[in-house]
């Protein structure tokens, strides 16, 4: 296959199986996609996220432009050669984190300025400005940047967010030139399904636009601004039909959403890839999905519990470990503890949307999201 084609493998309801190619090679969907927030993630090696079948891992541009610098990061050859890690890549375009994280943001015509969280200094982004950042990290996808409005937010506000992005969507994919990497467009538009469906539409305008000048398409779509404080219910009011708008024949990528009944929930929807800080993130807190439900490994009830973690689990932790060390180790702030339950909950989530695909792939995906949602490990969603 060519460079960004994408081949609907097999159908099952909305759910869909697709081979994207790119040039560091093909991932098959649906997909999680590991957080490595500065060019690794946390407590993991390259070798052991190949291992864990992660296909896609996510690097975030807001803080590899502050640390080390997008510059350092393109004289060590890309960030593929700078963290050796050689399978696909994306970066998000830190327009979450410029909106999340910075006191004082000032938006203008051109673009947005904000502080750096790590010194405090100016910095201004326009489009073109954060394309050029991202071609020089180097990932196979880059996102356009975008602004994610918070929930709840006034209508007017989700409005002139969408305005905003679209202006944005259309300077990005002019700016876009990197031959080896492919630009995602994002859906914005809150929690009102008239302005997400008007964002689709803008983004289809605005590739109209650009390939009738000879100019590129997107080459997939993210659906941001979901998962930001709503209820799971009310996500799921607008997101089917949401993703279902977008293009049959790209990748549609839910941003941010990593609780595994959502991503099974989703994939039913006619979403396709997922990426979420939450795995590694509460691995660190101590807590570990598992087949029964969320644990908390601090509990006092696994002081002397020298069984697997998780019974069902056949990952490097649930056969080598028992649940009385990983909570000794917890306890203890060892960094091993926290190591060992991010490995246990990436396996989880990367195993859970494996077996999501074979289950479209043999057209049973009904079956597949009926029986997880009678498993004890959807009750704590
Ligand atoms: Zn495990």
């Amino acid at each position: 296959m060519a460079l960004f084609d994408c081949k609907v493998d097999a159908r099952s309801g909305h759910a869909r199986a697709l081979t994207y190619t790119t040039a560091h090679g093909d991932f098959h969907t649906p997909m999680f996609m590991p957080v490595g927030t500065h060019a690794t993630v946390k407590g993991i090696t390259p070798d052991q996220l190949t291992a864990l079948g992660a296909q896609v891992v996510l690097a975030n541009t807001y803080h590899l432009a502050m640390r080390p610098g997008a510059e350092v990061v393109a004289e060590a050859g890309g960030v593929h050669a700078f963290m050796n890690y050689h399978g696909p890549m994306l970066t998000d375009s830190g327009g979450f984190q410029v909106f999340s994280l910075a006191d004082t943001v000032k938006l203008s015509a051109d673009g947005v300025e904000f502080r750096s969280i790590y010194d405090g200094s100016r910095v201004f982004w326009t489009p073109e400005k954060n394309m050029a950042i991202q071609q020089l990290i180097g990932a196979d996808i880059a996102m356009q940047l975008d602004q994610c409005a918070p929930y709840p937010a006034e209508r007017d506000f989700v409005a002139q967010a969408v305005v905003r992005s679209h202006k944005w969507a259309r300077r990005c994919l002019a700016a876009h030139t990197k031959p080896d990497q492919t630009l995602f467009g994002i859906v914005q538009g809150g929690m009102h399904l008239d302005l997400r469906l008007e964002s689709v539409r803008g983004l289809l305008d605005i590739e109209r636009e650009s390939q009738a000048v000879g100019g590129r398409r997107f080459g997939g779509f993210g659906i941001g601004g979901y998962s930001v404080g709503e209820s799971h219910e009310v996500m799921f009011e607008t997101l089917g039909q949401v993703a279902r708008a977008l293009p049959d024949d790209r990748p549609r990528y839910l941003m941010g959403v990593g609780n595994p009944t959502t991503l099974v929930r989703a994939v039913g929807e006619g979403v396709d890839m997922f990426d979420c800080v939450l795995p590694t993130r509460t691995a660190r807190m101590g807590t570990a999905f598992s087949s029964t439900g969320r644990m908390n490994m601090r509990n006092a009830k696994f002081a002397r519990d020298f069984t697997p973690l998780d019974h069902a689990c056949t990952c490097y932790t649930c056969t080598h470990f028992t649940r009385a060390y990983l909570r000794h180790l917890v306890k203890q702030d060892e960094m091993l503890g926290g190591i060992l339950l991010s490995l246990h909950n990436l396996h989880y989530l990367l195993d859970l949307m494996r077996r999501a695909r074979e289950a479209v792939l043999e057209g049973a995906y009904d079956a597949f999201l009926a029986a997880w949602m009678a498993s004890p490990a959807a009750r704590d969603y």
